[in-house]
């Protein structure tokens, strides 16, 4: 529900490009006066399109978006009060940095007086006091930024967007920036909506971190929610480093992965397929004696503040951390505390496919067709020259009957080439679970295929899903 300290609702926002696939899928996001919110997800996830709809240079297909609580859709962007700074910063090179700056307000025909105060004070707040009279070419790149900035908060907006505009900066510059646009927020308290693919950008900036993949929210949180409490495995793998596998709940608070039990403080019914993270930091290094579970170091690699260590359990890779090199070969225990685990149900809605028998007795699904015997799904039915009877003889009509198809992930395998599967498609998620690969296929009929792997497997290849007949399991719905 929209409060009163609400600036921006999104409200089943759709967007598509030219009538072709939805790039953002009927979204719902709330944004706070003064929050630092920022949208983090991968390449082409929507990120840039749900800002461009919030500054108004594109209209969504669907939904509304509401600022202050007025219907702000259909208006153009220089009546919003919002202002946007890009990743190009777009200065004009042939004027100096008063005229790059003042730009807008002499348009809106304010007094010089007026114009000198604000823009004297726009450049206070990027910290380039004295650079009135200086040429845009004389700049580094970062002092570039930070003018664009003051070009855009100088018309006193209440909502700044920033679409990843410390992008084409060098880490060190970059680093010096996202301080400094933290403190001028501070200072303007006005509201930033910032774009990132970077996720230490985002955790470090942000009152609230919307994370986001393939058109959708993933999740909605503090950079600690976020960090602690992944919603689920995509994001746990987006955001920093971790272990993900498979597993099984097996009591009150206690789970079971890689052959172990552990105890762990989220709880669901026993039997409940689980997806477990644990952060490499929360993986502690013991001696073997005193370990839940024990295994083998084969790589120890510097990374500046410690030491990240890989570690096999039967087939099952572990990472973790230490301040000291461990050799390859050494036998180590690995014990994780209960709140070291974050334990989400495993979504039973994957691989789920609904297909409608046809006048041939076959089941059509969006992207293949099987033939079954489809008198096997009734109880008391059989098929007699091609069509089904019920145990008096009576012909049955099931044609336009719906069934649910499913296959666990691990039943199927990849191939690249198209025709050995029941569907081809292209790679667009891999997640690492100790001892296998998770990918998700999408078919051109935008239907996803989750596949568990032992090969690995790059994004964006095109294979296809093989899977044997009997592992499918087929139920009639309803
Ligand atoms: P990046 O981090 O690479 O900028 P992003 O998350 O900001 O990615 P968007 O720029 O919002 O992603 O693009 C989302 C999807 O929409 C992409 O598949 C992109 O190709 C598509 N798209 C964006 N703008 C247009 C357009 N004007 N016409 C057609 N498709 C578009």
């Amino acid at each position: 529900m929209t409060d009163n300290n609400t600036i921006i609702e999104l409200k089943s926002i759709s967007k598509s490009f030219d009538g072709a696939t939805m790039v953002i899928d009927n979204l719902n996001l709330e944004i706070k006066k003064g929050e630092f919110v920022t949208l983090l997800g991968p390449s082409g996830c929507g990120k840039t399109t749900i800002l461009r709809m919030i500054g108004g240079f594109e209209t969504p297909t669907k939904g509304q978006i509401f600022l202050d609580g007025q219907d702000i859709s259909k208006l153009p962007p220089n009546k919003r009060p919002i202002n946007t700074v890009f990743q190009k910063y777009a200065l004009f090179p042939s004027m100096n940095i008063y005229d790059n700056i003042a730009f807008g307000l002499k348009i809106k025909k304010l007094d010089k007086k007026t114009i000198d105060e604000k823009v004297k004070r726009a450049l206070e707040i990027v910290d380039l006091e004295g650079f009135e009279k200086r040429g845009v070419a004389t700049l580094s790149g970062g002092q570039q930024q930070r003018i664009a900035i003051a070009r855009a908060i100088v018309n006193e907006p209440e909502i700044l967007l920033l679409d990843e505009p410390l992008g084409a900066l060098d880490y060190k510059m970059r680093k010096e920036m996202q301080l400094e646009l933290k403190e001028m927020h501070r200072e303007l308290g006005i509201t930033f909506i910032f774009v990132t693919h970077d996720q230490e950008e985002a955790l470090t900036m942000s009152d609230k971190i919307v994370v986001m993949a393939d058109g959708k929210i993933q999740q909605v949180g503090t950079p600690e929610e976020i960090y602690d409490t992944p919603s689920n495995v995509f994001v746990a793998d987006f955001i920093g480093e971790s272990n993900i596998f498979n597993g099984k709940m097996t009591g009150s608070g206690k789970v079971r992965f890689c052959d172990t039990e552990f105890e762990c403080v989220d709880d669901y019914p026993v039997g409940t397929k689980i997806e477990a993270m644990v952060r490499p930091e929360n993986v502690h290094l013991v001696p073997p004696a005193e370990g839940m579970l024990t295994g083998e170091v084969y790589s120890s690699i510097f990374k500046g503040i410690y030491y990240e260590i890989l570690i096999m359990h039967g087939k099952n890779e572990f990472t973790a951390q230490s301040q000291k090199e461990i050799p390859a070969g050494t036998e180590v225990g690995i014990s994780i505390d209960p709140d070291g685990i974050h334990v989400v149900p495993y979504n039973i809605n994957k691989n789920h496919y609904t297909g409608i028998i046809d006048d041939e007795l076959k089941i059509r699904f969006v992207d293949f067709s099987v033939k079954i015997d489809v008198a096997k799904l009734f109880d008391g039915v059989t098929e007699k020259d091609g069509v089904l009877c019920d145990s008096k003889g009576e012909v049955i009509d099931t044609e336009g009957v719906k069934v649910d198809a499913y296959f666990e992930p691990g039943v199927a395998d990849l191939s690249d080439s198209p025709e050995d599967g029941i569907v081809a498609g292209h790679i667009i998620s891999i997640i690492y679970k100790g001892d296998h690969y998770s990918y998700i296929v999408r078919s051109r009929n935008d239907k996803d295929y989750y596949v568990d792997d032992d090969w690995l497997w790059n994004i964006g290849d095109y294979v296809s899903v093989i899977v044997p007949e009997d592992k499918i399991e087929y139920k009639l719905i309803g």
